[in-house]
């Protein structure tokens, strides 16, 4: 979890806008796959986030080996299921992520982007990533001040809308095996 992190969910939070993590951890159907580990990750994740007052609406992960399943970023299963278990307008959401898989999924499901310009060198995001993306944020924060920019240039952050045209974020940074 970065610094500031949990604060910028806490502000999509309060403004209504639901957050869902939607995460690739292909590790998990290896060798070394460990559900409890997991779930200690993610329970950890949750009490990061609650100490700013901050949560997840909903998490999904794909556990599955590359090229199995359809759900693996860049495929946009877990986007479109997600999608589906919450009535809400994928065209209405921001996609937030520091991988070009993270871009391509959100593309292609007619989302906008934003991309968070990563330090570290493992990092997939880049030239190539950065032309997928609506606009570039050097991190979590600060892609969240777009986001409540975008909202209040559009009149959007105090309208009384329906939980089915609320933007929806998908932190793919938040967290990262
Ligand atoms: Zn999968």
């Amino acid at each position: 979890m970065l610094p500031g992190a949990a604060r910028a969910v806490a502000q999509l939070n309060a403004v209504g806008l639901r957050t869902v993590l939607v995460s690739n951890q292909r590790w998990l159907s290896g060798p070394t796959g460990d559900p409890a580990c997991f779930a200690a990750i993610h329970a950890r994740l949750e009490r990061l986030l609650a100490v700013e007052g901050a949560w997840l609406d909903v998490s999904y992960y794909c556990p599955h080996a590359i090229g199995s399943c359809e759900c693996r970023k860049p495929g946009s299963g877990m986007l479109r299921r997600a999608a589906r278990e919450y009535g809400f307008n994928l065209a209405q959401t921001v996609i937030v992520g520091d991988t070009q898989a993270d871009l391509e999924a959100g593309r292609s499901v007619g989302a906008a982007t934003i991309l968070l310009r990563a330090d570290n060198v493992n990092s997939t995001g880049g030239a190539s990533a950065s032309v997928l993306a609506d606009a570039v944020a050097d991190d979590l924060p600060a892609a969240v001040r777009i986001i409540l920019q975008t909202l209040d240039q559009a009149g959007l952050r105090h309208a009384k809308v329906g939980p089915a045209v609320m933007p929806v974020i998908s932190a793919g940074l938040v967290l990262q095996q």
